[in-house]
């Protein structure tokens, strides 16, 4: 329901809510992962020698020996069941941004006509779903439907408790019957796979030989909007595409930078301890937590994990952010930009690899220009974002995320690496064919005596570069807030490898020519930096100067929207990074290409419909009533010899008219369906439908400012934003 009534109702209804109570919280220890199968109940469940096994793939990579699945699926059951699970689920994830599940009962029902709970290794360790509704971009036709779900051990078996029960949930890969990866989490595995392989060749020709497997680290740090149930109801445009299409700016917005890092509302915190008391169950680590820029945007990071359960967690904490909205009576926005005028939400992946005999890969320690093992890992990620830069800027390649980047809120379109003065300098010396020390950060001393002299850190934080290294992990800054982050770690870790493999090449070949072992990676690393150095910028982001300069004379591509982008994923020489790495076969990254342009024209033509039916429907209506009443009250007036100008009105008329013709062309355009490429309707909707829909907001926006407040159909900025 919408119209006014309902808007002054729904101001009503959150007026005399009655406040949630804080919960006490409980203890952290009895929290904790206690909603998890975790290593530790493991190894009280299970027999020693099949804990080792399990413990060995987790932990090692090895092998998953499937003659153990039977207990395992025993003890995990055992568990479930004592936690009140009837069901169990593989939890997959499509090549949409959600997460996927199939529930199953534990029942079986015996010849007898009794029944018991049963679980084999066999259900545990596979599925078979029917996945001919998910996303497939041409890998299967419907008649060959058949899709599997297969366990991944790597991701710790969890319940879901909600209203209705708890179920047994399995993290899983989903696969079709030919074996192509039909999900986000097949390629991340096979990314990092990759990435270790390339990284222990550059480890073993350091001389390294103790090698454990190399990982790569995610931490994600969130960033959502929350807004009340009552006014997103009266909104179709936030509940059928997650943001405003319209609404004038409130008169105050972000301009004090009142609200970022300022005191959390009470209805907040209750919100976020609640979640955040889900998310230790299920063993995420929330660490952080803060208002945003934005009135009504906070954010939550969780502290950093192995990628494969850091994406994984991703999904569950907004699933998590999301349900326990509702029941607080708000509804959280993940949308990259649910306002216009104020900062839209982003997710900054933190990023590093790693591994248990060498630590943090990406950490410089104090003395970088000596670290050599840390120069060439972090070369390799410079290169890396240098050759795959268009890369980068396609797996973040959204309707919504497009908003944000190049924004002035979000880094530009254009990739770019920010090292920071210290690194600058190391990589300047190695340019000039010599390393001679590193610039000291120094201290920083306050003057004031009662205050600590504390170390500075050795850069400063750059907000405007897309990809910053941040002390010792990259920042990837420029993904959207509602996306998965297994796209973006599928392209660095896949990148990384690549570049891995080429200064393991390039060190063997130095070394093979008669250099020394220094000799040779200085060589690699001079190599290197002269042909990607382009990529490093540690100037302002946001400036006219560099868009010029990064495109004219760096070389580097600005792809603005995201028909700009995604063509990139078919480029040769991204399907030839991805089929020789075996992280996507020419198929699977072809179905990428597929699947990506269909949701970005099928959120446009969405939002476009909206446009329509809410000018038609709840604008137009309000405001022909304003004018009615205007034009009446301006006749009788004048019947009674008072003169009112009509000039408002007239000026109100043909602004409603304009409104009403460009809402007619924009009906034309969503009609028009000829295309003959993705790639030709992807352009139409960003250069011809985008543009007609911010025009006819252009003119709602002007009428929401002239007429009667009492009249307006919708929810406003002001009411969103602020009343809570
Ligand atoms: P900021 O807002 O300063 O960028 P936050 O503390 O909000 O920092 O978030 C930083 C994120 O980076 C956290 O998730 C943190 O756990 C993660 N992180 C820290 N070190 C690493 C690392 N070595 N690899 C990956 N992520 C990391
Ligand atoms: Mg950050």
């Amino acid at each position: 329901m919408t119209g006014n009534s309902a808007r002054v109702q729904a101001v009503q209804n959150i007026t005399n809510r009655i406040p949630m109570p804080a919960k006490t919280p409980e203890s952290l220890s009895n929290l904790w992962a206690s909603d998890v199968f975790t290593l530790s109940k493991m190894k009280e469940s299970l027999p020693k020698d099949v804990f080792k096994s399990v413990k060995k793939t987790i932990e090692a990579g090895a092998e998953l020996d499937v003659s153990i699945a039977d207990v395992v699926a025993l003890a995990m059951k055992d568990w479930a069941l004592s936690k009140g699970a009837l069901y169990y689920a593989h939890v997959f994830y499509p090549l949409t941004n959600a997460t996927a599940e199939k529930h199953d009962s534990f029942i079986s029902v015996q010849s007898d006509g009794s029944v018991i709970s049963e679980f084999s290794g066999k259900v545990l360790v596979q599925g078979e779903p029917d996945g001919s509704s998910f996303p497939n971009g041409g890998i299967r036709s419907t008649f060959e439907a058949r899709g599997y779900t297969a366990w991944d051990v790597t991701s710790p078996a969890y319940i879901m408790t909600t209203d209705n029960g708890a179920t047994l949930c399995i993290p899983t890969v989903f696969v079709s019957w030919t074996g192509e990866a039909l999900d986000k989490k097949t390629p991340l595995l096979r990314a990092n796979a990759a990435m270790n392989k390339a990284a222990q060749r550059v480890l073993s020709l350091l001389g390294h030989t103790d090698i454990a497997p190399v990982n790569s680290s995610c931490g994600a740090e969130q960033e959502y909007f929350l807004v009340d149930a009552n006014f997103v109801n009266n909104r179709p445009d936030l509940l059928l595409a997650g943001r405003t299409l319209f609404g004038a700016s409130a008169a105050k917005g972000q301009q004090f930078d009142d609200h970022y890092f300022g005191a959390i509302p009470e209805r907040i915190q209750v919100y976020m301890q609640d979640a955040e008391e889900q998310l230790y169950r299920l063993g995420i680590p929330a660490k952080t937590r803060h208002n945003e820029v934005a009135p009504g945007q906070f954010e939550i990071a969780p502290f950093f994990e192995a990628a494969n359960v850091a994406t994984d967690h991703q999904q569950l904490l907004m699933t998590v952010l999301k349900n326990t909205a509702k029941k607080h009576g708000l509804v959280c926005l993940l949308h990259e930009k649910p306002f216009k005028g104020i900062n839209g939400s982003g997710k900054h992946v933190n990023w590093s690899v790693g591994n248990a005999s060498q630590g943090n890969l990406l950490d410089p320690g104090t003395t970088p220009h000596s670290n050599t093992q840390f120069l060439l890992f972090c070369g390799a990620v410079i290169r890396g974002v240098h050759k795959y830069g268009p890369l980068l800027r396609a797996v973040i390649a959204t309707a919504s995320n497009d908003h944000r980047l190049g924004a002035n809120e979000a880094p530009p379109a254009i990739m770019s690496v920010y090292l920071g003065s210290q690194l600058d300098n190391v990589f300047e010396q190695i340019s000039n064919g010599k390393i001679t020390g590193s610039l000291n950060a120094g201290v920083m001393n306050l003057g004031i005596n009662t205050l600590p002299v504390f170390n500075k850190d050795s850069g400063d934080r750059n907000r405007t570069s897309p990809f910053a290294f941040t002390g010792n992990r990259f920042e990837f800054r420029a993904v959207g807030s509602g996306q998965s982050v297994a796209g973006p770690l599928v392209a660095m870790n896949t990148m990384l490898a690549d570049s891995l493999n080429w200064v393991a090449d390039t060190l063997e070949s130095n070394i093979s020519q008669g250099a020394d072992l220094d000799t040779a990676i200085l060589k690699t690393l001079k190599e290197l930096i002269d042909q990607h150095g382009a990529v490093v910028f540690g100037g302002n982001g946001y400036s006219a100067e560099w868009h010029k300069m990064a495109v004219e004379e760096r070389g580097l591509a600005n792809l603005k929207t995201t028909a700009d982008a995604l063509p990139v994923l078919k480029e040769a020489y991204i399907e030839e990074l991805f089929d020789k790495l075996g992280v996507l076969s020419p198929v699977e990254l072809a179905s990428r290409f597929e699947i990506y342009s269909e949701q970005y024209i099928l959120a446009i033509d969405v939002e476009a419909k909206l446009v329509v039916s809410m000018a038609k429907t709840g604008i137009y209506p309000a405001v022909v009533k304003y004018l009615s009443e205007l034009s009446a009250t301006i006749s009788s007036l004048k019947s009674n010899g008072i003169e009112l100008d009509n000039e408002r009105l007239v000026k109100i008329a043909a602004m409603l008219t304009s409104m009403m013709e460009t809402v007619d062309k924009l009906s034309a355009a969503i009609s028009q369906h000829d295309f003959s490429t993705p790639e030709e309707h992807m352009h139409f909707c960003a250069k011809s439908i985008r543009p007609l829909m911010d025009d006819v907001r252009h003119y709602a926006d002007a009428l929401e400012g002239e007429i009667a407040d009492e009249l307006w159909p919708y929810p406003t900025y002001q009411e969103m934003l602020f009343i809570k």
